[in-house]
């Protein structure tokens, strides 16, 4: 239902706040009164454009007033699956310690799961200074309801000023979840995460308007800030097996009875792409014409040994998969190879391996945006291009 109240006597139908609304959801009806469609975001951009003041927005309830300064230190939340720890989790230990080492506060890592102490100790290594350790039975697979109310728990309890969590599909149901229930701020997918010097407030950014403007945001009045970042946005950081650490063991909060989800079983998804782990990738784009185009991508990706990504515009022509897609909407990867081959480089393409550690593209285009992030440019057709390294690299790779 739309937020925004519209004083019907007040309104002199002068369209002020239908050409201010970003969304479109504001008209005149047939008495020339504005009148609002369920596409209102409650943003309130129309409210200081009417000139009479007829448009507001109610006041939305506010959590209780909480004294924000006793929260302190940042967390990061563990993320395992079958007692192994996702690589997302130490890249947000690792930003998570910078934060801490910023604010001069302490690195906690939350460990749920069962028979996962070893996890602890690794989370150590990753730098955290203490680990909350919730090894229970209910816990052994990923459910909505007892990881959050765990979380929830563990918040309330100890009061972290910052909690972050990788975006992966279960971190994201978490986080919305846990933010939710503490009727806190949530920030999805940042690109970049930072400390304000005056204020010491999290800076969150991440791209807003289809990728065409990155945006920071803040979280001044409720604690915890928290964010969720996605997997290869921050480098993986290196262990150190020698780091001492706390490991704080806490209860699961509900028992297998209060559960309404079961888990019944898992189903492998056969021919999974990790574009996320690959150290080489050779993505096509709208310039290889068709799915067999992406043939000369996956030879010179095989002689590689790398994996084959490809630009939305390939996988909305339907020619591959979506699991191969990076950028803003597929994945965000950062292999040290990163090759495109028939890709303009949007900036929604670059927002998801802008960050590889070199970039070779390859497009008959030589005004193609991509080649002012490439570290190497080949203007030509790629389909002599390509199979002409893969041959090349087959001879010196010996395959
Ligand atoms: C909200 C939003 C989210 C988006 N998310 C993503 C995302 O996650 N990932 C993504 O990739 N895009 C995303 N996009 C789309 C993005 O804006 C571009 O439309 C898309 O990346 C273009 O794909 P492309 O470079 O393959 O195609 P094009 O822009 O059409 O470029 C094709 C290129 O191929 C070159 N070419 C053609 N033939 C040859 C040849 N024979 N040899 C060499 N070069 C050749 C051309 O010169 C051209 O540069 C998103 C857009 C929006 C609005």
């Amino acid at each position: 239902m739309a937020l925004l109240e519209i004083n019907r006597k007040e309104c002199i139908g002068c369209g002020a706040c239908v050409t201010a609304c970003p969304f479109g959801a504001l008209s005149l009806d047939s008495e020339n009164i504005a009148v609002v469609s369920e596409a209102c975001t409650a943003c309130g951009a129309c409210i200081s454009e009417c000139p009479v003041e007829a448009l507001s927005l109610p006041q939305v309830k506010k959590a209780e007033v909480e004294d924000i300064s006793a929260y302190r230190g940042v967390w990061v939340w563990v993320e395992q699956f079958r007692g192994e720890a996702g690589s997302i989790s130490w890249e947000m230990a690792g930003q998570g310690r910078k934060l801490a080492d910023q604010l001069g506060t302490t690195l906690t890592a939350c460990v749920l799961g069962h028979n996962v102490e070893h996890i602890a100790h690794e989370a150590i290594a990753y730098g955290a200074d203490r680990v909350f350790l919730v090894d229970d039975p209910t816990l052994a697979v990923y459910r909505t309801d007892p990881y959050a109310r765990c979380l929830v728990e563990l918040v309330r309890k100890y009061k972290p000023e910052i909690f972050l969590l990788g975006a992966s599909s279960r971190g994201r149901d978490l986080a919305g979840a846990v933010a939710t229930q503490l009727y806190t701020g949530l920030t999805a997918d940042c690109t970049g995460l930072d400390i304000e010097p005056e204020t010491n407030l999290l800076l969150q950014t991440r791209p807003a308007f289809g990728g065409n403007i990155m945006a920071t945001i803040k979280c001044p009045n409720h604690r915890p800030q928290m964010a969720t970042v996605r997997h290869r946005v921050f480098e993986m950081p290196v262990p150190d097996p020698t780091r001492q650490g706390q490991i704080v063991r806490e209860k699961a909060v509900m028992g297998e009875e209060d559960i309404a989800s079961k888990v019944v079983d898992f189903i492998v998804q056969e021919g999974e792409v990790n574009l996320a782990d690959a150290k080489i990738i050779v993505s096509g784009g709208r310039g290889v014409k068709g799915p067999e185009g992406f043939e000369p991508i996956r030879e010179l990706a095989e002689v590689l040994g790398g994996a084959v990504g490809a630009s939305r515009a390939a996988v909305d022509a339907g020619w591959i998969p979506y699991a191969h897609q990076v950028g803003q909407t597929g994945r965000t990867v950062r292999p040290d190879l990163y090759i495109a081959c028939g890709i303009s480089g949007a900036i929604q393409h670059q927002a998801g391996m802008k960050t590889s550690k070199v970039i070779v593209a390859i497009n008959k285009d030589p005004e193609a945006p991509i080649f002012q992030i490439a570290h190497y440019g080949i203007v030509g057709d790629l389909f002599k291009v390509v199979p002409a390294l893969t041959e090349a690299f087959r001879k010196r790779l010996n395959k």
